[in-house]
């Protein structure tokens, strides 16, 4: 479902990406491992068209990365997402709603249940005001309201508290058994170890490990494993 065939991003003289190449299958869950300023994002941005690579070819549903087309079975979380303040929730997912073209009758249906599912209280409050595990949810629930069949999440759990921390995960694992394909990052194996089918382990910008959580443990040893889980 996605494919990534040799990912490079430099800045200059600085190498961000060093040639990544993975494969995420139709509704799995593959999750990015690694510590800050490993090149998760620049990655994940680079799939989702929203970086131009400096060498190397992404594709999502068969959809090369900055297609247009790709906005129908993409959906994308940013690590931070801004949000307009003023904004309540409803008004925020109905104004992104119509930016997909989503029908109306589509759209208001999708939300509301996916509000009710993330048990999203406080729905016509200003943004502004709400928590930060309420806006992430929002977030969460903007990047379905074009129904996608790939979901891309830079970080979803990273700053929230554990309780919120354990929602968002186990909604990601509800949205792999409902048959979408999850592709998410992370700082911490511990995060994704219950969650991802596959995991890649990321560091300086390149790919170290790849495999099921145990198949990293086993081929890299207990040492070398808490390092990537530190
Ligand atoms: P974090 O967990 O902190 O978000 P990350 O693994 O997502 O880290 P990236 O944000 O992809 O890492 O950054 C990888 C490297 O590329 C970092 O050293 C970062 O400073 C650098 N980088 C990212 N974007 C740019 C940019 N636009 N210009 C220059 N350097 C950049």
């Amino acid at each position: 479902m996605i494919e990534v065939e040799g990912l490079r991003k430099t800045y200059g003289d600085f190498p961000a990406v060093v040639g990544s190449t993975f494969d995420v299958d139709r509704g799995e869950i593959f999750g990015i491992v690694g510590p800050n300023g490993a090149g998760k994002t620049t990655t994940l941005k680079m799939i989702a068209g929203l970086v131009d690579p400096s060498v190397g070819t992404a594709t999502v549903a068969g959809v090369d990365a900055g297609n247009p087309e790709m906005r129908r079975s993409l959906g994308f979380l940013p690590e931070e997402s801004p949000l307009y303040e003023d904004m309540t929730a409803r008004s925020y997912l109905d104004f992104f709603a119509d930016l997909y073209d989503v029908p109306e009758g589509e759209a208001s249906e999708r939300i509301e249940r996916t509000l009710d599912r993330l048990e999203l209280d406080h729905r016509d409050r200003r943004l502004g005001d709400v928590s930060k595990g309420m806006k992430r949810k929002v977030a969460i629930a903007r990047s379905l309201v074009n129904d996608p069949d790939v979901l891309i999440y830079d970080e979803p759990a990273s700053g929230l508290d554990p309780l919120t921390t354990n929602y968002v995960l186990e909604f990601v694992r509800e949205l792999r058994d409902a048959g979408k394909t999850v592709l998410f990052s992370a700082h911490n194996l511990y995060h994704v170890e219950s969650v991802c089918d596959r995991v890649a382990i990321m560091n300086r910008g390149e790919i170290v490990a790849r495999g099921t959580v145990p198949e990293i443990r086993d081929e890299y040893g207990t040492t070398e494993y808490r390092v990537f889980t530190s």
